[in-house]
């Protein structure tokens, strides 16, 4: 490991680009077998992935190329889904007749880019219960992170994210933001004009979370900003109280097992077992080991979205259950039986052309070109915490004048976390604990 390319990355402050922020340093600090970039994208809607490989297919490879020699790696594989076939051809063609990478073709289903099922999918080797890709001989990362590792050894910090902006929009599309810019902002982009009667998700349909406030800014982590109705039925599932979400369970499960049938992790071997969950939240139950079986659930929501023929919410409860067994100091079982994965794993995949009519989005599933950003902002207020970890601490004051890249929060060493740099250039107007706000000039 070149200790060099890592302090690249870190004072770059690159984070996985996708789901939780973990640092990227800590992660390719590893030496591992095999990379695989996770370009499922399987979240219906999202198109960055797809937009990103077409338009900048070298700055891609360069950088794969680089963590691949740098992880001591034989083989990167890019795991794409085979319906992506001009994103195919043109990595193809600009891979040639290198063979440290090669193009792994994915079936379109539900939840492929859950880097657990990635990673079966591929080298057919699967993550223990509770455990990581390295597990298994393999460091798994989404192709903007790869990006921003490739500007990061080039001595650029993170200061855009790539966000696909769908939904109830006049003109869906993909843009490079400056982070800390805000919701409302990001969909103005787009040709909203109010937001009146609707809901925002930041990520995907399926595991994004509902935006609370549109003044709040995006991150390094947001992928997309998925605009509907209130009263569609995707926003009404994800609105239920807890209340309403036990009281139904009580009403309508019929124990017919199908969340546990096609639970993505429980075909995995993981013993994830919501209707055992069910049951038990049900009927006020003290099974604990039923009640464990929630630790291993990745809350992808295959169950309550798609599986659940009376339109429960399995994820739900074992979230409920997993934060009340967090509290309680439970942690999962590492050292449990290991179940080989199920022998149903390859026949019970959910194909995503079902889910997107399932959750009432098909007339939403079209595509979001990269537009280029040309507004001058005002303002953008910059999270201290954007990743896994510690916050960033702040090492600017009121009144200084910084530029676009400026470092501006630090963490500190030997803590997991990642840098904060400034994405415009403007005067420091506030600084919280919590964030920096910035002005233009
Ligand atoms: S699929 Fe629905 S009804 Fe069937 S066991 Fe699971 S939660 Fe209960
Ligand atoms: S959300 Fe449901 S389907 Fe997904 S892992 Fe958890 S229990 Fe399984």
């Amino acid at each position: 490991m070149n200790s060099e390319f890592i302090n690249r990355i870190i004072e770059a402050g690159v984070v996985g680009a996708g789901g939780a922020g973990f640092p990227t340093h800590v992660k390719l600090g590893a030496q591992a077998e095999y990379v695989i970039v996770n370009a499922a994208e399987c979240e219906p809607l999202i198109r960055v992935d797809q937009e990103l490989l077409v338009h900048f297919t070298n700055d891609f490879l360069e950088g794969l190329t680089r963590i691949i020699q740098e992880t001591g790696a034989v083989k990167g594989f890019i795991a794409i889904k085979e319906k992506h076939q001009d994103v195919i051809k043109r990595l193809n063609e600009v891979i040639g007749n290198d063979q440290s990478i090669e193009v792994f073709p994915l079936k379109d289903f539900y939840p492929a880019g859950d880097e657990q099922i990635t990673v079966y999918e591929v080298l057919k080797r699967a993550v223990p219960r509770g455990g990581i890709p390295l597990n298994v001989g393999c460091i798994v990362c989404n192709v903007e992170t790869v990006l921003n590792v490739n500007r990061a050894s080039q001595g650029k910090p993170v200061t855009t994210t790539f966000v696909t902006i769908t939904g109830e929009v006049n003109a869906p599309a993909t843009y490079c933001l400056p982070i800390g810019m805000s919701y409302r902002k990001a969909l103005e982009l787009c040709g909203v004009d109010t937001l009146d009667g609707k809901v925002g998700i930041d990520g995907g349909p399926m595991m994004g979370k509902l935006i609370i406030d549109f003044d709040a800014p995006i991150t390094k982590t947001t992928k997309a900003i998925i605009l509907l109705d209130i009263d569609s039925l995707l926003i009404r599932e994800k609105t239920k109280t807890m209340e309403q979400v036990l009281k139904q369970s009580r009403i309508a499960c019929i124990q017919c097992q199908k969340c546990t049938d096609l639970c993505p992790r429980d075909l995995l071997g993981h013993h994830v077992k919501p209707h055992i969950v069910m049951r038990i939240a049900n009927y006020g139950l003290s099974d604990f080991s039923g009640m464990k079986t929630a630790l291993g659930c990745s809350e992808c929501g295959a169950c309550e979205l798609y599986a659940c023929p009376n339109g429960l919410s399995p994820r739900r409860v074992n979230i409920m259950i997993k934060q009340e067994m967090a509290k309680a100091g439970v942690k999962i079982d590492k050292n449990a039986e290991i179940r080989p994965p199920s022998e149903m794993i390859d026949y019970r995949k959910i194909p995503v052309k079902r889910l997107i009519e399932r959750i009432g989005l098909k007339k939403y599933d079209v595509k979001a070109p990269l537009e280029k950003f040309e507004q001058h902002l005002e303002k953008v207020v910059i999270p201290l915490k954007q990743h896994l970890g510690a916050p960033a601490i702040a090492i600017v004051e009121n009144g200084m004048t910084v530029s676009a890249g400026t470092l501006i929060g630090k963490i500190e060493n030997g803590s997991l976390g990642a840098n904060v740099h400034a994405s415009i250039t403007g005067v420091i107007k506030a600084v919280t604990k919590e964030s920096i706000t910035i002005e233009a000039q």
